[in-house]
């Protein structure tokens, strides 16, 4: 985590009304060299300041078009440090990129230090051999850190989202950018999160994480636990796995339990019954309950979608589910959070009106603070990862606004 100083008292002492006017006094003054980008996650007083929403990497594709149409000078990111990276990584050097407070990171994205996937890599190598047929194809969820995109580009990865994980998994298991050859053993390396990684891997048939069998019969997945001497996980089940997972989670998307499903279906019984869906970086054990899962926007669509009468039990962050309730009942929709669990991403709401506001400030005086910059030797192989990613969902690496 980065060090955030401490902000001046006086943004403390001023009211919420207060602080959403000099906000968006400044937000007039500073004209179309200011884009302000907010997360779906973020709290009501600061989403509402936003000129774009959206989840991560919608947010950082329509910020380098909006950006590059308007002049922009400075985007401010409301939302977590790899999200104001990513944003980095696709606009161009000339625009500065701020994230409000440098304390937000994201936890999942933490699990996966740079230094440990190197370990991590070469480890699993080593068990594997000069004589193993095969190639690891690794792939990072880009909820992680530019240099751990920047390693998954080097070694011949991509990115993936929520939403188009399935079809980069398809990708690498076929060999990635290489076609799988005769006999060539192919395995994934997933990272950072092992729940998004272990509900993809299950649309492939790839589900038991049991030990000492070969090949993909009984033992296609294997987690390796940075924490633990050797990957926590034995030789054998490095041999023998299709995919092997990163030890990483949510911390917000963690705490949906299997009882959740259970209980909200159970009080719906006699009312006409509820449709629970869940974001894939829930549990497998959740996600096999609910009736349907999907990425930010998937479950915003399907939400906004939904007819008059009917009941929904969303899986998610409690900012957003709370802004998509007050929504769907003006249409008659009803839209509940599933469980009781404090579901809120504690290091989003670190983003506060008071550090937009000191972070305007600053831009009035021509100040830029808390700029994120990936460095220049990072960027190409992170681009890299997010270019396959792009081009092999149907996308071309031309739709990214990339400064070369
Ligand atoms: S919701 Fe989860 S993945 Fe998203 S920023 Fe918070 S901890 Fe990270």
């Amino acid at each position: 985590m980065l060090w955030q100083p401490a902000l001046p008292d006086r943004y403390y002492a001023m009211s919420d009304e207060d602080l959403a006017q000099a906000i968006a006094a400044r937000r007039e003054q500073l004209g179309d060299i200011l884009l302000i980008l907010g997360h779906h996650y973020q709290q009501d007083e600061v989403i509402q300041h936003a000129d774009l929403t959206g989840d991560s990497l919608k947010l950082s594709r329509l910020a380098a078009e909006e950006a590059s149409k308007r002049g922009t000078k400075y985007i401010v990111f409301c939302g977590v440090h790899f999200m104001a990276e990513t944003a980095d990584l696709l606009t161009d050097d000339a625009v500065a990129v701020i994230l409000p407070d440098l304390s937000a990171g994201c936890p999942m994205a933490d699990m996966a230090e740079y230094d440990d996937v190197v370990e991590a890599w070469e480890s699993i190598h080593a068990v594997l051999g000069n004589d193993w047929n095969g190639r690891v194809i690794p792939i990072a969820y880009v909820n992680s850190s530019a240099a751990v995109k920047a390693f998954v580009g080097e070694h011949g990865g991509a990115c993936c989202t929520s939403s188009n994980a399935t079809e980069i998994f398809g990708w690498a298991l076929a060999g990635g950018e290489r076609p799988a050859g005769n006999n060539e053993q192919i395995k994934v390396l997933f990272l950072p999160d092992q729940h998004l990684g272990r509900n993809t891997a299950s649309r492939f048939g790839l589900i038991t994480e049991v030990d000492g069998a070969a090949g993909r019969g009984p033992s296609d997945i294997a987690v390796w636990d940075p924490r633990l001497e050797g990957g926590g996980i034995r030789e054998q089940q490095i041999r023998s796995a299709t995919i092997l997972l990163w030890a990483g989670h949510c911390t917000v998307h963690m705490r949906f339990c299997p009882e959740h499903v259970d209980q909200v279906r159970r009080e719906y019984a006699e009312t006409g019954g509820i449709t629970v869906i869940v974001h894939p970086e829930c549990r497998k054990e959740v996600v096999d309950r609910a009736d349907d899962v999907g990425s930010t926007e998937y479950i915003i669509s399907r939400v906004e979608q939904a007819e008059p009468g009917t009941n929904w039990a969303v899986g998610t962050e409690v900012h957003l589910i709370n802004r998509l309730a007050k929504r769907a009942a003006r249409r008659g929709v009803n839209v509940r959070l599933l469980g009781d669990c404090l579901c809120l991403c504690a290091m989003m709401y670190r983003i506060n009106p008071q550090h937009l506001l000191w972070t305007l400030d600053n831009l009035a005086h021509r100040k830029v603070v808390n700029r994120i910059q990936v460095p220049p030797e990072v960027k190409h192989h992170a681009r890299l990862a997010l270019e396959r990613m792009l081009s092999h969902t149907g996308q071309t690496p031309s739709e990214l606004i990339l400064a070369r």
